[in-house]
């Protein structure tokens, strides 16, 4: 059973790494390196290995919270997927840009980014230990539902999920939208 996915990974692979993640999934060497944050690094500086002497992608991502969030920021209406075969299926894909502190709206749809389940009131993919994803055994989650643990720590990995659906095609709650003037110059800044 995988525990967890330690989110060093989410960042950077090694040359071996990239190899095998490209075999098992078919993808090629610089598909995988688009879907690492350290491909952003040109554009945001503290992905930058140039900037730190933190030099494993490990050391990079600990502790650095200009880097990584904790957990991920989700537009509800990019989760409902662009009507593709696979994202009816699966769900819109989460995009690595929502785990970069600095990006908190989606200029698509127009709104803020959420931090929380509406369930649960909690961050999604909450987990102790540093992973990318909360719960990466448990198989019975859809990609868009919360997998945040609600039940106390201290009974850990065996409690249910909140497993509430994060995906919402209607327009955004009155709680995610600031006043319209506001809003338009937040979607300017990002
Ligand atoms: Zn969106
Ligand atoms: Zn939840």
């Amino acid at each position: 059973m995988l525990f967890r996915i330690p989110i060093r990974l989410l960042h950077d692979l090694d040359s071996d790494e990239t190899q095998t993640f490209a075999e098992t999934t078919r993808l090629t060497r610089e598909e995988v390196r688009q879907l690492l944050t350290s491909s952003l690094a040109e554009r945001y500086g503290p992905l930058s290995g140039k900037f730190t002497p933190r030099r494993s992608a490990a050391r990079m991502v600990n502790d650095n919270a200009w880097l990584l969030t904790h957990t991920p920021r989700y537009c509800p209406r990019c989760l409902t997927g662009d009507g593709s075969e696979i994202q009816q299926l699966h769900g819109g894909s989460w995009q690595r840009s929502w785990r970069l502190p600095p990006v908190f709206a989606c200029t698509k749809h127009r709104r803020l980014l959420r931090i929380s389940c509406p369930a649960c009131r909690q961050p999604v993919h909450t987990v102790e230990t540093n992973s990318i994803i909360a719960r990466p055994w448990d198989e019975d989650l859809h990609p868009t539902q919360c997998r945040t643990t609600i039940a106390p720590r201290t009974v850990g990995r065996l409690q249910p999920a909140c497993g509430a659906q994060l995906a919402e095609s209607d327009g955004a709650r009155r709680e995610d939208l600031p006043d319209a003037q506001t809003l338009e110059q937040l979607l300017g800044l990002q």
